[in-house]
């Protein structure tokens, strides 16, 4: 037999953060591996998917998506980030912000081509360019603040750079990118003609009266970014598979393209869904939703203070990266396990979102929890005997 694998198999294994969710879930421990926000879903947002179905919304909408979830986020865009935006030509529903990142890599980038991504990174953005041959070429970002200068960027471009990859608020380290620092991004991306991918999925969740800053809206970038989000986190709705890119036509189209070719198109009554919630959801929905996630870093970090994991404070988004050096063990992993075991609570080892032996000390926890479970997380930490 001479069967084999193709050859970008051996780069995509299951991910680390759910092989500690399935890890968590044979101890039936509490999962703060996952970024599984499991608040509950804006009540609009269910009635309109709802009705929806009922309606008669259950077919293939057009391959970027229903023209009322387009305006809908098109209105968003505009209000939250100042950013103008077609709906009709710049907005490409995908299947998630996964799906409409695959599609833009899909489009825009080819096997062989280098693309600057900052570390500690999400794995699925390293992984995915894996798997088109593109190589992540590691721009550190050092703690406390998460901070880079513009000598870190031009050192790790080579003639092969395509684009600069930005996660704000990012996930792990929850940094928020600064506008001095996204001016140092765009300097370097004009200098050297390169795209500039931003995740934006929690750009709501933004902590101690920072600002969320699209890259697309400073001077001058407007053409050469591709700006992601989706509706998973906002709307708890992970499951729901709707996400999109917002860009330039030209990109746009070949991104819709891309996206039409592997998923056809997101779920067809679940955008109106998402479309009523961002039609009628107000400022103080989004606000609330930041607010409690502040509110549970707060305490949640300071039980990580108590029990000698010290956490770096996350300044958006729903996680935390401690350091894990206190527990015994070689590997992150050995460490996660034995909080696993001792505790019953999952976390992420940090070497998912390293290249480079500093996640070994440090884990990912997610506090995106109702209260009871994040109770139940903290009382079950304080009971560790260090
Ligand atoms: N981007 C980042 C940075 C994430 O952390 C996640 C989920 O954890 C996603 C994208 C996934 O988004 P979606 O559910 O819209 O595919």
């Amino acid at each position: 037999m001479t069967l084999k694998m193709g050859k970008h198999r051996q780069l995509v294994a299951q991910s680390e953060i759910r092989n500690m969710t399935l890890e968590c879930a044979k101890v039936g421990g509490v999962n703060l591996a996952q970024g599984v926000c499991d608040l509950p879903v804006p009540d609009e947002v269910v009635a309109g998917a709802e009705e929806a179905m009922r309606s008669g919304f259950n077919t293939y909408t057009r391959y970027d998506g229903l023209p009322r979830f387009r305006e809908a986020i098109a209105a968003k865009q505009k209000r939250y980030t100042g950013m103008d935006v077609d709906p009709d030509s710049q907005v490409v529903v995908s299947a998630g912000a996964t799906g409409a990142f695959y599609a833009t890599c899909l489009a825009l980038l080819d096997e062989g081509d280098e693309v600057l991504v900052f570390e500690p990174y999400y794995g699925y953005h390293v992984t995915t360019l894996a798997s088109l041959g593109v190589t992540s070429v590691p721009v550190v970002l050092e703690p406390p603040e998460w901070a880079f200068t513009a000598d870190d960027l031009e050192r790790a471009i080579t003639k092969k750079t395509r684009a600069i990859l930005v996660n704000t608020p990012s996930n792990p380290a929850g940094k928020v990118f600064t506008r001095e620092e996204l001016t140092v991004i765009a300097a370097c991306a004009e200098a050297h003609d390169l795209f500039v991918f931003t995740d934006e999925i929690y750009e709501h969740f933004v902590f101690d009266g920072r600002e969320h800053i699209s890259p697309a809206t400073l001077p001058g970038m407007a053409r050469r970014t591709i700006t992601i989000s989706g509706l998973s986190k906002v709307f708890a709705v992970t499951g729901w598979r709707l996400g999109y890119a917002v860009c330039d036509p030209e990109w746009a189209l070949a991104i819709g393209h891309f996206s039409d070719l592997v998923y056809i198109c997101a779920p067809a009554p679940l955008q109106v869904g998402a479309a009523r919630g961002l039609e009628r959801l107000g400022p103080e929905y989004y606000q609330g939703i930041s607010d409690d996630h502040q509110l549970k870093r707060d305490l949640f970090c300071q039980t990580l203070e108590d029990i000698g994991l010290t956490p770096h404070r996350p300044q958006g988004a729903y996680y935390t990266l401690a350091d894990v050096t206190a527990l015994p063990g070689r590997t992150a992993r050995e460490r996660a396990m034995f909080l696993l075991e001792k505790t019953g609570v999952a976390c992420v080892p940090g070497s998912a979102f390293y290249s480079g032996p500093t996640g070994e000390t440090l884990a990912r926890f997610c506090f995106a929890k109702q209260m009871d479970a994040l109770e139940d997380a903290m009382t079950r930490l304080r009971g560790l005997q260090l």
